[in-house]
């Protein structure tokens, strides 16, 4: 197989990542995961969202032996989405400044909360809370998505 252009290679493996931006990869977030791919520095089996068969669709495009994903670097879970306790919200805003994408709103001293459509489920907010109040639940819509995923 002809190797596509690194630009356009970078932004094929970037379609594939999950686009959680939890960093489980050891990377900033899925694009630097993409292009460590893309110039040879990474293998394909880092995500732990994408599981065995985004690992799978990682080395179909990177023209390597398929692998599974690497379980030390993290569980692959169900989609899933982030709550925030509002009766125990102090409005700190820590959780805006850990979440990637932008997906929580509030302002200092007020209550927050989670745009659900945004919240991509990486979890980083749940430690950076200090009083506990983000939970994690299941996302009914993604993990249908997810289980369709799994059928490649
Ligand atoms: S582990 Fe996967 S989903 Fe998380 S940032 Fe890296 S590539 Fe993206
Ligand atoms: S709200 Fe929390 S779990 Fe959701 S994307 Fe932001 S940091 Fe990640
Ligand atoms: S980190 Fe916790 S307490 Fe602080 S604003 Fe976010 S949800 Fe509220």
């Amino acid at each position: 197989m002809t190797r596509p252009p690194i630009d356009d290679l970078i932004e094929r493996l970037d379609r594939l990542l999950p686009q959680t931006q939890c960093g489980q990869c050891g990377y900033d977030g899925c694009r630097p995961y993409a292009g460590a791919m893309a110039r040879g520095e990474a293998g394909p089996e880092r995500c732990p969202p994408g599981g065995d068969p985004g690992a799978r669709a990682l080395a179909l495009l990177l023209g390597t032996a398929p692998v599974a994903y690497d379980r030390a670097r993290g569980e692959h879970k169900p989609a899933q989405v982030a709550v925030v306790i509002e009766a125990d919200c102090i409005g700190c805003t820590k959780c805006i400044q850990a979440c990637p994408v932008d997906a929580i709103v509030g302002a200092n001293k007020l209550m927050h909360a989670v745009l659900d459509p945004l919240c991509t489920g990486c979890e980083l907010c749940v430690p950076a809370c200090p009083v506990d109040c983000i939970v994690m639940e299941p996302a009914p819509q993604r993990a249908q998505a997810e289980q369709t995923r799994s059928t490649w």
